[in-house]
């Protein structure tokens, strides 16, 4: 049975991206007979808003799409982090991590990643620490205990995995005791998804995800990243963008079905550009 999610943080509205992605895997859901899983990703209280997760669930009825089972949220599974936390600590493939940000950013030999920049590995090594720290993989002993791993994607096909692409990712926050790319790969295992569906700029965190997943024994699910949403400029759609929001286009009288169609077609554009996106 395939089971899908849609895991949409509620930190803004959603725009016509989240859609495709929501749309997308609950059409594969609905076709072949499986569930389709709803999952809050709240788990920053500080970005996350109660009234943007009602949005989220207004808009998903306006679109017509319906899920299956209770509404997950991050911010109750605390738990089920903490235990992939240790399992990876008795590993031994992560570090405690004090730098800040800033730190990061001032560390000159930084190099960029995909999600900016890569973590200079300063803690690595460190004897002791105290006070607040985060936890870090430490990517070259994942990868050595991991051995070569791939994945696979309905649209870019099988990937071998790069662990030196993202580097040494926080897998838990100092501030909430856990991180995205950890909390997604535990509640993916626990909701029993075979299929993620999102955007393709999620693409390169299946680098750390899957590995993620060899270290904690957890299933490893296919993927199928969509290309993104564009504005008539082509250019990609943000929080920001009030125009490309399913709020904004359902105000503006946008028939649901129709949009739906045209997402499914990779037409939305047209959407974008009626509602004056920029
Ligand atoms: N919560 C993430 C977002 O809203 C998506 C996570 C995922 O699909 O893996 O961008």
């Amino acid at each position: 049975m395939i089971v899908t999610r849609f895991a949409p943080s509620p930190t803004g509205l959603l725009h016509l991206g989240h859609a495709l992605s929501a749309l997308t895997g609950w059409q594969l859901v609905r076709r072949a007979g499986g569930s389709f899983r709803l999952r809050i990703e709240d788990l920053d209280s500080g970005r996350c808003r109660p009234e943007f997760e009602a949005a989220i669930l207004a808009d998903l009825a306006w679109l017509g799409i319906d899920w299956d089972g209770p509404v997950w949220r991050q911010s109750q599974r605390r738990d089920a982090y903490d235990t992939a936390l240790d399992r990876l600590r008795a590993l031994g493939v992560v570090y405690p991590c004090v730098c800040t940000r800033a730190d990061i950013a001032a560390a000159a030999t930084a190099p960029h990643g995909p999600e900016g920049p890569r973590y200079p590995g300063t803690c690595r090594g460190r004897a002791a620490v105290s006070g607040d720290f985060a936890w870090r993989l430490d990517a070259a002993r994942a990868a050595a205990l991991a051995e070569s791993l791939r994945f696979h994607d309905a649209v870019a096909g099988t990937i071998a995995v790069d662990p030196a692409l993202l580097g040494d990712v926080v897998v838990a926050r100092r501030d909430i005791g856990a991180a995205y790319h950890l909390a997604v790969v535990v509640d993916d295992a626990a909701q029993g998804v075979t299929d993620v569906v999102r955007g393709d700029d999620l693409l390169a965190a299946c680098h750390v995800q899957r590995l993620l997943q060899a270290l904690l024994g957890l299933p490893e699910p296919r993927y199928h990243h969509h290309p993104l949403v564009t504005d008539a400029e082509g250019r990609r759609l943000a929080k920001r963008d009030r125009a490309a929001t399913l709020a904004a286009l359902r105000d503006t009288g946008v028939d649901p079905a129709r949009l739906r169609a045209a997402l499914l077609a990779g037409d939305s554009a047209a959407f974008a550009r009626q509602s004056g996106a920029d």
